[in-house]
């Protein structure tokens, strides 16, 4: 990880919000900046260049924006995943669990065939609850994840930590307390 203070300092960091206590990272602030969007995504896509990814995985929502130009850059296909009830078609789920009671993600059990090379992306990995359950869904369809990629890591909240004990390829560019 090498901290990245042009990138650093055009997140928004708003206290109290969603909640009491949360330090919300902004990352609208950073996409909106035409340098800074480019800049992200090609941070994002360097480690993984030469790891032939099939797939990107997103997670929804801020995943999707930041895993649709990755896809793009690394010429792979884009998965969503999606919350509870969104995708059409038949798909597999996996929980995690949040401060207070759990929440619950989705995948076309289509998106992915068996044997290819997925990159999971999004915006912050905190405590890497959804961001482990997307992992367990990519792995449950067939796919052979090459690594997970993050704009944001909060390493107090231990989930890039988690992952990488999981045996995972961790990578992300910005840190916060
Ligand atoms: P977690 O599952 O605990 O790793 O939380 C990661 C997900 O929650 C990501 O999709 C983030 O968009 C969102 N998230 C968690 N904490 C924050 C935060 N402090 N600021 C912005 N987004 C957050």
């Amino acid at each position: 990880m090498s901290q990245n203070p042009s990138l650093r300092e055009r997140v928004r960091s708003i206290p109290d919000y969603p909640k009491p206590g949360i330090i919300f990272r902004d990352i609208t602030t950073l996409l909106q900046d035409p340098a800074g969007f480019r800049e992200t995504v090609d941070l994002l896509v360097a480690p993984f260049e030469a790891s032939a990814v099939d797939k990107v995985v997103g997670v929804e929502a801020r995943g999707f924006i930041i895993g649709g130009a990755v896809a793009h850059q690394l010429h792979a296909g884009f998965v969503p995943a999606r919350k509870m009830g969104k995708l059409p078609w038949e798909t597999v789920s996996a929980e995690y669990d949040l401060e207070y009671g759990t929440d619950a993600i989705q995948i076309h059990t289509d998106c992915i065939a068996r044997g290819e090379r997925v990159l999971l992306v999004d915006d912050l990995i905190a405590t890497g609850g959804s961001a482990g359950a997307a992992l367990d869904l990519i792995e449950q369809v067939g796919g052979s994840v090459v690594g997970c990629s993050f704009v944001i890591d909060l390493p107090d909240l231990g989930g890039s930590a988690q992952l990488r004990e999981r045996g995972y390829a961790v990578s992300s560019l910005i840190e916060f307390e």
